[in-house]
């Protein structure tokens, strides 16, 4: 833990203070479970402190590989710590603010992404308490959304959540199940310039126990979906939004509105990537296994290479398609890399610790979303605002 919170690696979290940065990237890595402390196995990582993490390697003539994030959350790093120093507050105000963020898990099955998202297997459809210590981020960032929409009285909140999950390329409603033998479609928006699901349902949240009720009963459904199929949350991916509607007074006559969001996305174990990539098909024909989770990864390495920009697949998948505008354009993401702590998963390490160093280097500008007729008034007001001050100096 103590690596996760000196104060020289809180500091470095403040990066995304920097109006150029718009991808946080952390590690958490989990706790040794029983099987693997009676296996007696062995930990090969060690945190220095300052977003490092050293992976050792062992292997004759191999140096121990050193790779730096914005944070390291240690085994020993509670839930509460990772809502503190992740980030994740800095996403839910400027979703507050009409930014399009996302917030997702990425790693090998059993690292601990559900985890760190929602808390330990059937917390959360067990109904417990909002206030459980073992509650994961969603829950947390809920609380505080709600705490950030109390401490701006001057502006009425909209909120809208809906959540999903996307299975062999199909997108199926986690709360309206009928989807899964009618999957929805993924459409581009003229007018919001997105990507949207069409008839997704989607649930308006006047209370905090409205967006509980929506994360409780879709993933009630997620996991009688999952009896069905073996492995079925290793391959698929989820995807909780809630968009923000936040009115705002310009003046006595002029209301503005701007549309923020934040997506939490538990993606497909990482090692489904190498399945899709096993069929030897080009990008255009691989098979389903794991087209998304595949396609992230290109965008993610041509947004981190300035060179490239311009030819990013976001339409190759449907998640790229609906984290599209968090990528890139008016969004900020937050990307929680979990790992395991022992030798026997070394090589699944090492690869997300590579993606997550990538990911580290994408650079873009974040923009406010605003309907075009609402940004045109208030750049217009602010004109005339500067008109006024300067007609007082003449
Ligand atoms: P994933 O979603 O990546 O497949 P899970 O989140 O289901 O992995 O984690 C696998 C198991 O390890 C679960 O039982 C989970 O509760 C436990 N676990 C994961 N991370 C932690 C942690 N930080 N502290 C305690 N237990 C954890
Ligand atoms: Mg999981």
């Amino acid at each position: 833990r103590a690596a996760s919170l000196d104060r020289s690696t809180r500091g470095s979290n403040t990066t995304l203070n920097s109006d150029e940065d718009n991808i946080n990237v952390v590690i958490r890595i989990r706790p040794m479970n029983d099987k693997e402390k009676s296996c007696g196995e062995k930990q090969i990582l060690e945190f220095p402190g300052k977003g490092q993490v050293i992976c050792h390697t062992d292997a004759p003539g191999q140096k121990s590989k050193v790779f730096s994030y914005n944070v390291v959350f240690e085994p020993a790093a509670t839930q509460e710590d990772v809502l503190e120093y992740c980030g994740i507050k800095r996403l839910l105000e400027m979703a507050v603010e009409g930014f399009s963020c996302t917030a997702f898990c990425y790693g090998q099955t059993g690292s601990g992404k559900t985890h760190t998202l929602t808390g330990p297997p059937g917390l959360v459809e067990s109904g417990a308490s909002p206030y459980s210590p073992e509650h994961g981020l969603v829950v947390r960032s809920f609380v505080y959304l709600f705490r950030l929409i109390q401490e701006r009285p001057e502006s009425h909140f909209i909120l809208k959540a809906s959540f999903l999950e996307i299975y062999n390329e199909k997108v199926i409603d986690l709360l309206n199940p009928g989807t899964a033998r009618k999957p929805l479609q993924v459409r581009w928006s003229k007018d919001s310039r997105s990507f949207y699901v069409e008839n997704l349902f989607t649930v308006d949240c006047e209370e905090l126990d409205d967006l509980f009720a929506v994360l409780e009963e879709g993933m009630r459904n997620r996991s009688v979906g999952s009896h069905a199929m073996n492995a079925h949350s290793s391959r698929s991916h989820t995807v909780l939004s809630v968009r923000v509607r936040r009115e705002l007074r310009a003046d006595a006559s002029v209301t503005c509105a701007t549309h923020g969001k934040i997506n939490f996305v538990d993606l497909a174990g990482s090692e489904m990537t190498k399945r899709t990539q096993s069929t030897g098909k080009t990008l255009e024909e691989a098979n389903n296994i794991n087209r998304s989770l595949m396609v992230l990864g290109y965008c993610i390495a041509q947004l981190s290479d300035g060179k490239k920009r311009g030819h990013i697949p976001y339409r190759d998948s449907k998640l790229t398609k609906l984290l599209a505008d968090s990528l890139a354009g008016n969004g900020v993401t937050l990307m929680i890399a979990c790992i395991a702590p022992t030798k026997s998963n070394i090589s699944e390490t090492i690869n997300t610790l590579r993606y997550a160093a990538r990911a580290k280097k994408i650079k873009s500008k974040p923009i406010v979303k605003m309907d075009a007729r609402d940004a045109l008034i208030l750049s217009l007001k602010r004109e005339v605002d500067v008109l006024h001050a300067e007609n007082q100096h003449l």
